[in-house]
């Protein structure tokens, strides 16, 4: 069902394709719509969800929506105007096929649409837990607006909070839970938060600011089995150890899987994620597929990764728009996170594949930043409430200027001291 439509689009440009059709209106899709237009595109443009409603961003849904500070409305991309005055179709439905060799996607309910090129920006489901008990009542994953509105009403009512996962979604939630007044215990099988995206400096910080909050953290711990009443509402979790933890809100933080069955099942190369080259094109030249969804190679390492993160679905979908009309170039963006919890940001700019050495910024055990560099190349940079160190490190990584861990050891050394001292300094004032 199409619900906003607006004035039917024009003749492309040619060269460009006739229509394209994008899988997907989250952070990806959506803005591969508005960069093809931004970019001049002309031709028929259909972005199509399976959630209905306005595409929305997803990083409030685990701080500022689930503190109550911000409502449903507050997280569209754009009105719907906007869609109506780009000539942007937007299509409630889910696709569940899609036939390569006739250039067609067919909705559940029907529908069939042709395309002259396809973008598949399907993004990525949360695990669940495969757990006797998982399917009780009160326990959640969070990837929605409408998973976000079930956990933010059970908030106000919920005593005793466990999450499982101490990624930045679980720590997310368990500081918001905590501040609505729950006891919240956070279980983590590994032996720190944070495991996969932070250094264990940073990982270190973040488990005392939890613990100064007044939740529990437990380490090294599996979940058994969840437990219920006879409503078959969560009472208990229960770890492998045998330990129950009383709960009534339980979330499920656990990472993602990313959304690679359309493609798989058309025949496109799937490794990891959908397979795209450094433009983000599948195996198939008709087919682009960008986001948390796409397996892409990483320009500075050669490894092929796949990101989780709103940078890297707006950077995937500009360098697809920008290709299909008509100004390639391979995707080199630098990549970069933020997460808040209670009164702490930490930004992250690059990627640390393995580090080697680190240097610490700050001696404020609030407010640091973590230089990690391997074989003398500085990798990534770990801002704690430092977002000066954040911007002068994203412009640095950025630009390859040099730095060396010796150098960054000196007394008075500061990143963006560093920065303005090279030829080609910062554009624009830093902080
Ligand atoms: C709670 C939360 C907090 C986050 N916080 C941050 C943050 O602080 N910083 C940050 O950088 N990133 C954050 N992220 C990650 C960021 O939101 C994602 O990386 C980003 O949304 C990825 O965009 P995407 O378009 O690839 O996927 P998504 O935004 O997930 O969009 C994919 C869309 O595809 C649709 N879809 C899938 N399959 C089909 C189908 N067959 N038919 C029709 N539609 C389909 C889905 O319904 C979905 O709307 C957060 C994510 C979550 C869930």
């Amino acid at each position: 069902m199409a619900f906003a439509t607006g004035a039917p689009a024009g003749r492309p440009e040619p060269g460009h394709p006739a229509s394209v059709v994008i899988i997907g209106a989250g952070q990806g899709g959506y803005q591969t719509a508005a960069s093809l237009r931004d970019h001049g595109y002309r031709g028929r443009l259909v972005l199509i969800d399976a959630e209905d409603g306005l595409p929305y961003e997803r990083p409030p849904l685990s701080k500022a929506y689930l503190r109550g500070e911000t409502d449903e409305g507050r997280l569209w991309l754009r009105p719907v105007s906007y869609y109506a005055r780009q000539s942007i179709e937007l299509v409630a439905g889910s696709v569940t096929a899609l036939d390569p060799a006739a250039r067609t996607v067919r909705l559940a309910d029907g529908p069939v649409f042709g395309y002259d090129h396809l973008v598949l920006a399907t993004g990525a489901a949360p695990r669940t837990l495969a757990v006797p008990g998982a399917a009780l009542r009160g326990v959640h994953t969070l990837r929605t607006a409408r998973d976000a509105a079930a956990l933010r009403s059970s908030l106000g009512a919920a005593r005793h909070a466990v999450v499982v996962g101490a990624g930045f979604i679980g720590l997310e939630f368990a500081a918001a839970a905590r501040r609505a007044g729950c006891e919240v215990t956070v279980v983590e099988a590994l032996d720190r938060p944070l495991a996969r995206v932070v250094s264990a400096r940073t990982a270190g910080h973040f488990t005392r600011l939890h613990r100064r909050e007044g939740s529990r953290l437990l380490f090294g711990q599996g979940v058994a089995a969840l437990h219920g009443d006879e409503r078959d509402r969560v009472t208990a979790v229960e770890l492998a150890d045998g330990t129950r933890l009383p709960a009534d809100l339980v979330l499920a933080g656990i990472g993602v899987v990313p959304r690679t069955g359309l493609a798989a099942a058309a025949g496109l190369r799937v490794s990891g994620g959908i397979a795209v080259d450094s433009h983000l094109l599948t195996s198939d030249p008709h087919i682009s597929a960008v986001g948390d969804c796409a397996a892409f190679p990483q320009v500075r390492s050669g490894n092929r990764l796949r990101l989780e993160s709103v940078q890297n679905a707006v950077g995937h979908a500009e360098t697809v728009a920008a290709r299909l009309t008509g100004t390639a170039r391979g995707y080199s963006e630098l990549p970069w996170f933020w997460s808040d919890q209670f009164a702490t940001t930490v930004q992250i700019a690059g990627l640390d594949e393995g580090h080697d050495t680190e240097v610490v910024l700050g001696d404020d055990p609030d407010a640091f930043s973590v230089l990690l560099f391997r074989a003398g190349e500085l990798q990534a940079v770990e801002s704690v409430n430092r977002p000066t160190d954040h911007l002068a490190a994203r412009r640095l990584l950025d630009r390859g200027v040099v730095l060396n861990p010796v150098d960054a050891a000196a007394p008075g050394f500061t990143l963006r001291g560093h920065l303005a001292s090279h030829r080609g300094g910062p554009a624009v004032p830093v902080g």
